[in-house]
């Protein structure tokens, strides 16, 4: 994997840069859709493209418990198995396990835990974490971390953090192919001493990239910002810095103006499937009985496949039916939606302009 930086926003810390792997690139900033289950739910791969998605994310944890990473091994890869032949980033599992895994236990090893499918117990080290990364074959691997919950004890989240970084040191240590790029993640929950050191000893251990964890936890937004302000600009310039997790289309505004590259989010997808659809001034409620005559599409302005063919009034009439193509055309516009917004972030950004854009766009959404 390579970034290249290519501007730095004047009015702002906004940063336009590219990433490129051996799956083609991705524009930076960029928004990777949320494919937990090697599929970015009721879309096929043609959808996301022809929205105009650079990169998706998997989730390590789901693809190691089924169908196993040994079976996507042997198929040839995931990116042949799910048919998406762009850069995928896969995350390390960590955080599945302390979100889903019932009766997990965490030790110097690894974390131990039963599936949430069947019960089965499975353990996960910083070692395997990285091996079946490599065995999926995805373009940007995370190390396995532990993150605390909000809010922690300094002492609890200091030796959380230790943890974490010796499991930075042994995924550096162990990683055997030079075509994935490997980020290290920083964690110190919301202590920002600790947040410091974090910053300071994965740089010494040396990433490909930088992802803020353990953030978008349940701590408050203004806490989650301050930290993400603080701390973007200690990561190295010259790397891509990745928000782990949390991406309304506000928090990206915002977190892009401190200078962060990558984001991901379930948000558009999963708010698609309840019926609700971003749009620049509203979220549209599509079940909403005043839609029930509306000829118009979703948004006036988006160029979507959904919004060009289908009024609200129709979505609305399947949503109400339960039909599977209700789930469909609603993620097709939101992924558009963040797409168009992401173009519209980079066009900012190369315009020298990101401050005004940025005030602009939130004093409109509120
Ligand atoms: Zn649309």
């Amino acid at each position: 994997m390579e970034f290249t930086l290519i501007k730095k926003d004047p009015t702002s810390r906004a940063r336009l840069g590219r990433i490129v792997t051996d799956h083609g690139k991705a524009d930076t900033p960029v928004f990777m859709p949320v494919g937990t289950q090697g599929t970015v739910k009721s879309l096929v791969p043609e959808m996301l493209r022809e929205a105009g998605v650079e990169m998706v994310l998997s989730n390590t944890y789901h693809l190691y418990l089924r169908p196993g990473h040994e079976i996507i091994h042997e198929l040839g890869g995931l990116h042949r198995f799910m048919q998406w032949h762009g850069p995928i980033l896969t995350d390390s599992g960590g955080f599945q396990v302390y979100s889903l895994a019932p009766l997990r236990k965490v030790t110097a090893e690894g974390v131990i835990f039963r599936s949430h499918i069947d019960g089965s117990k499975h353990f996960i080290s910083p070692r395997l974490a990285v091996e079946i990364q490599e065995a999926l074959g995805s373009d940007i691997m995370m190390c396995l971390d532990e993150c605390p919950p909000y809010p922690t004890t300094f002492a609890d989240a200091e030796k959380s953090l230790a943890l974490t970084t010796q499991w930075a040191k042994e995924s550096r240590d162990v990683k055997q192919c030079s075509r994935q790029a490997l980020f290290g993640i920083v964690q110190g929950g919301c202590y920002p001493e600790l947040r410091q050191r974090a910053v300071r000893e994965l740089i010494n251990i040396g990433f490909d990239g930088y992802a803020l964890g353990g953030l978008s936890v349940g701590e408050p937004k203004e806490i989650m910002f301050e930290l993400i302000r603080d701390f973007t600009p200690l990561l190295p310039e010259n790397s891509p810095r990745y928000l782990m997790g949390a991406g309304t289309p506000d928090d990206i505004v915002v977190c892009v103006g401190y200078g962060i590259d990558m984001f991901d989010c379930v948000m558009p997808t999963r708010c698609a499937r309840h019926g609700l659809l971003f749009t620049n001034e509203e979220k549209v409620v599509i079940r909403n009985a005043r839609y029930r005559k509306d000829e118009a599409p979703v948004d006036s302005s988006c160029d979507c496949h959904t919004c060009r063919n289908y009024s609200r009034a129709y979505l609305r009439h399947l949503f109400a039916a339960k039909e599977i193509l209700a789930m469909i055309l609603s993620t097709i516009h939101n992924i558009r939606y963040y797409m168009r917004l992401m173009g519209r972030i980079r066009e900012a950004i190369e315009g020298g302009r990101y401050a005004e854009f940025s005030r602009e766009f939130l004093s409109r959404r509120k």
